[in-house]
């Protein structure tokens, strides 16, 4: 079941750098850890997020940039 926060599509992680896509969330994500641990940015488009310095999520959006 897809989730968005604030209708926002993209869930970055301030801690590791990288930003998941809320719409192919992946067990490895650990999406409800980056919650917990209030490490969470949103952003509405994935170029939005690497232009803030994001790398793609491995597991939910591939092609590493780094
Ligand atoms: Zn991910």
């Amino acid at each position: 079941m897809p989730r968005r926060a604030n209708g926002k599509k993209f869930l970055a992680n301030t801690n590791t750098k990288e930003v998941h896509d809320l719409d192919n969330e992946q067990t490895n994500c650990q999406i409800d850890e980056i919650i917990a641990a209030g490490h969470d940015v949103y952003f509405d488009t994935l170029i939005a997020a690497q232009l803030s310095g994001y790398d793609n999520g491995h597991w939910c959006i591939g092609d590493s940039t780094r």
